[in-house]
């Protein structure tokens, strides 16, 4: 092969991954092994003080985990990354290593409800205050800024659906302020967004989603863009400051560009523990060898289901980037030119009831909270996910009471089309 950095269908399907040296299997095993046998007691030495890289316990680091690891960094353009056992846990061990008691960050208020409730509610525990700001007004982040800020926090494509980020808009700002910017990647996924390419300097997943894909299985990754210099930096003394438990190394200086991903899986994994699965990192690997094809038809579905319902009489409108029409639309096609994802959200002129009614019709469409299966899925925001917050901030994150969101599967366009309109007749 030549110096040509192989293609994202490649990656997706080879990154990280090579036939197994003992026994030559050549999909990736599943080493479903809680520890790992050292070579010898200096061996055992090294690896618990960091001068050598190994596997000793499959809290913190897995043979599986590393293939998945490898391909969603290659996927995404960043230096490392770190499977966790769920999206939350990549949110929240993100913000551990960021975050001291009294800090702050900015979120962009268009966001998943449980990432507004993990901000709003849990961080509290932790001193970790939570500012909001408008995802479509990039200057209420400058405006929100504080010395005590510490992150800005955002969506690419931004649930309950149908809105995409000023992603470089944000990183233009980020960087005056020398501030991380941190990218929930999940509703795009690497094949139609890699936000490292916009300014972004970490990204997250849950790859509970369009990742694994076959909604059969929660995990989470982050990833470090290897972008910040964390050296030197008070504001960040998890990366910046002496470490007591490693005989006072300081992560920044020792692991550079990739030192990030080093905190959150010797800090953040092996103190606070939610460990991904092997078994389900196998899965989200095999979802990811498909996920350029699964994405492509999950756009182009969700851009034809998208079409039919904007010119359905009981529907008051359709929030889809992917429509000519639609206010994100100049976004969409900057950021995301080969689709806008697959889901979305259309209001019902029926209001609160008829979004009721219709998640109740529907045959092939599953009732449920999750986006990203191959199949299509519906749910009814206002009752469910985002019954918690208030009325205004059901409103602000697009989550009012006719709201009804939508996640566009693999199956025929024709079938889905006429299940909705049966279920809204
Ligand atoms: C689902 C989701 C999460 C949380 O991920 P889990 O795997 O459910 O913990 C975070 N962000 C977005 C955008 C999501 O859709």
């Amino acid at each position: 092969m030549t110096d040509r950095l192989p293609g994202f269908n490649t990656l997706a399907i080879h990154a990280g991954a090579a036939p197994d040296k003992t026994t030559g299997a050549r999909a990736t095993p599943i080493y479903q092994t809680a520890s790992f046998v050292f070579d010898d007691v200096d061996h055992a030495a090294s690896l618990f003080g960091l001068q050598a890289f190994g596997n000793i316990y499959s809290r913190i680091t897995n043979p599986t985990n590393a293939v998945l690891e490898e391909r969603i960094a290659a996927l995404e353009g960043g230096t490392a990354a770190v499977a966790v056992a769920s999206g939350h846990a990549a949110e929240f061990l993100t913000m551990n290593a960021l975050m001291q008691p009294g800090d702050e960050f900015i979120a962009a208020n268009k966001l998943y409800g449980g990432s507004i409730n993990q901000f709003n509610h849990a961080y509290k525990n932790f001193g970790w205050n939570v500012v909001w700001a408008d995802t479509d007004d990039p200057a209420s982040f400058e405006r929100a800024i504080t010395p005590r800020t510490r992150a800005i926090f955002c969506e690419s494509i931004a649930n309950p659906g149908g809105v995409v980020t000023d992603i470089a808009a944000l990183s233009d700002i980020a960087k005056r302020h020398n501030i991380p910017l941190v990218v929930d990647n999940t509703m795009a996924t690497p094949y139609l967004i890699r936000p490292f390419e916009h300014g972004a300097d970490i990204v997250v997943h849950s790859a509970t989603k369009f990742l694994g894909g076959h909604g059969n299985s929660i995990g989470g990754l982050v990833v470090d863009g290897g972008t910040f210099n964390w050296a030197g930096d008070d504001r960040y003394p998890t990366l910046s400051k002496p470490r007591p438990e490693y005989a006072e190394m300081v992560l920044a200086e020792n692991f550079g560009n990739f030192a990030f991903a080093i905190a959150i899986r010797v800090l953040g994994l092996r103190d606070l523990g939610p460990a991904l699965a092997p078994f389900n990192a196998f899965l989200i690997l095999n979802g990811i060898e498909t996920l350029p094809l699964r994405m492509q038809r999950h756009c182009d579905n969700a851009l034809a289901i998208a079409n039919h319902l904007a010119h359905h009489p009981a529907v008051a409108w359709v929030s889809y980037p992917g429509l000519e029409t639609d206010r994100y639309h100049g976004l969409a096609r900057r950021y995301s030119p080969l689709g806008s994802g697959a889901v979305f959200t259309i209001g019902l002129k029926g209001g609160y009831e008829a979004g009721v009614k219709l998640v109740s019709n529907l045959q092939l469409f599953s009732h449920l909270a999750n986006i990203g299966d191959t199949r299509s899925l519906v749910i009814h925001p206002a009752s469910t996910t985002h019954r918690q917050l208030t009325d205004p901030q059901k409103i602000t994150a697009g989550a009012g009471p006719e709201v009804v969101r939508l996640s566009i599967g693999l199956e025929d366009p024709a079938d889905l089309i006429e299940d909705l309109d049966a279920a809204l007749a």
